[in-house]
C-alpha cells in the first residue's frame, strides 16, 4: 500500500495555514474531475474550512445533478467572480491534471497567482508547476486518491451522503464502471464503504448512463455503421466524425464521450483512435489493450498525454490529412503492439 502520510502531513498544514481555499478541476470536466473536486469540497466544508470551487468551462449535462454542483463557479461564464477566487485564495488545490494547460483560460491566473499550490492527480509524467504534487499514477481515479487521503488526514472515518456519491461517480466514470483494467481490489473495498452509506447505485448510474437524447443514440449508430475502418493488420480501428456528420445528428457536447472505447471489443483489436473535426484543428482521443503506449504516441505525434491505455492529443489539419499522419505514423509504431 502507497504511505500516503509523507503528503498529508503536509496537506494539513497547508489546510490549517490557509484563510481560503479554491479548489479547481480541468477543463471539460469529467466525473472524475467534478467527483474529486465536489468530495474534497464537502470533506473540506465539513471542517468548517471556507472553500470555493471553479472550473475552466461547462460541465456536462450528466454531471449537473451532483450535489454541489451548482456551487462551482465556470470560468468562461463568470470570469469576474473567478478572478476574485483566484485572488483571494491562499491555497489552489488542483485536481485530475498534471499540467497547467488544463487550465484552459484560467492558465496565467492561476499559474502566476501567489497562493500556494498543490495538485492531487493519477495520470503520469506531472509537470511541477506546484508547491506540492500528490501523483499516484496507480490510482484508478483522483476520487480514490483523495478518500485515501481523507481517510489518512481524518482519524475517525469521514462519510457523509454528498462526500459519498461525488466518490462514487469519480470511480464509476474513471472505470468506465469497472470495465478497464485500472481498478484494484482496494478499489472495490472503497466502493463497497461508500455502498455502505445507502447511496442509490442504481439511480445514479441511471443518470450517468441511461441518460442520452435519441441523438446521441442515432450518431453513435451512424459512428460505428459508416465512419468506423478497422485495420487488423495493426490491430487498429478508428472512427471519425466530421463537422457536417456533427451537425446532421444535432450534435451537443459530450456525445461523443466513450465511442473511442466501443471498437476496442472486436477480437484482434488492442488500439482505438476517435478523430473529431473541430474548428482548425482535429480532437483526437486514444485507446489502448495491453502494453501498447497510447499516451506516448499522443505525445510524441499529437502534443498531447494521458494514460497507458486512455490519452489524447489534437493536430491542426483537414480530417484527411489527420488520418494520413495518423497511417504513417501508426506503422512506424506497430513494434510496440504485443504479440
Ligand atoms: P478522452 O479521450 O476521454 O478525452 O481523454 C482521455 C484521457 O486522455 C484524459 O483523461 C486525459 O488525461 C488525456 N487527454 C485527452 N486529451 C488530451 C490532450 O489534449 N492533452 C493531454 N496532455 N492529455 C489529454
Ligand atoms: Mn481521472
Amino acid at each position: 500500500m502507497i504511505d500516503l502520510r509523507k503528503y498529508t502531513k503536509e496537506l494539513l498544514k497547508l489546510f490549517s495555514t490557509s484563510e481560503n481555499i479554491l479548489l479547481i478541476c480541468h477543463i471539460n470536466p469529467d466525473g472524475d474531475a467534478i467527483g474529486s473536486q465536489l468530495a474534497l469540497y464537502h470533506y473540506l466544508k465539513a471542517q468548517g474550512i471556507n472553500v470555493d470551487m471553479m472550473t475552466p468551462n461547462y460541465l456536462q449535462d450528466f454531471l449537473k445533478w451532483m450535489p454541489g454542483a451548482e456551487l462551482i463557479s465556470i470560468f468562461i461564464r463568470e470570469r469576474k467572480k473567478c478572478r476574485m477566487l483566484i485572488e483571494k485564495a491562499d491555497l489552489i488545490i488542483m485536481l485530475d491534471f498534471n499540467h497547467p494547460n488544463r487550465l484552459g483560460e484560467a492558465e496565467s491566473l492561476v499559474v502566476e497567482s501567489n497562493a500556494k499550490k498543490v495538485v492531487i492527480d493519477h495520470h503520469l509524467d506531472p509537470v511541477n508547476f506546484a508547491d506540492l504534487i500528490i501523483s499516484i499514477p496507480s490510482k484508478c481515479s483522483t476520487s480514490e486518491l483523495v478518500y485515501e487521503l481523507v481517510c489518512e488526514i481524518h482519524d475517525s472515518q469521514f462519510i457523509t451522503r454528498p462526500y459519498a456519491e461525488s466518490i462514487y461517480v469519480g470511480i464509476v466514470t474513471d472505470t468506465g464502471n469497472f470495465e478497464y483494467g485500472s481498478y484494484t481490489s482496494r478499489t472495490l473495498r472503497i466502493v463497497a464503504e461508500l455502498l455502505e452509506t445507502g447511496i442509490e447505485k442504481e439511480k445514479i448510474l441511471n443518470l450517468i448512463y441511461n441518460n442520452y437524447s435519441s441523438d446521441r443514440i442515432r450518431l453513435q449508430g451512424y459512428a460505428l455503421n459508416k465512419r468506423m475502418v478497422v485495420m487488423p493488420e495493426f490491430k487498429t480501428a478508428y472512427i471519425y466524425l466530421s463537422k457536417d456528420d456533427l451537425k446532421e445528428y444535432n450534435h451537443v457536447k459530450g456525445d461523443t464521450e466513450g465511442f473511442v472505447n466501443i471498437p476496442l471489443s472486436i477480437k484482434g483489436i488492442s488500439f482505438t483512435t476517435l478523430f473529431i473535426e473541430k474548428d482548425g484543428f482535429i480532437k483526437l482521443s486514444f485507446r489502448s489493450k495491453g502494453k501498447f503506449p497510447s499516451n506516448e504516441f499522443a505525445s510524441q505525434y499529437f502534443s498531447g498525454g494521458g494514460h497507458l491505455n486512455a490519452s489524447g492529443g489534437e493536430y491542426s489539419d483537414t480530417l484527411v490529412n489527420t488520418i494520413d499522419y495518423f497511417k504513417k505514423v501508426l506503422k512506424e509504431n506497430v513494434w510496440r503492439f504485443e504479440d
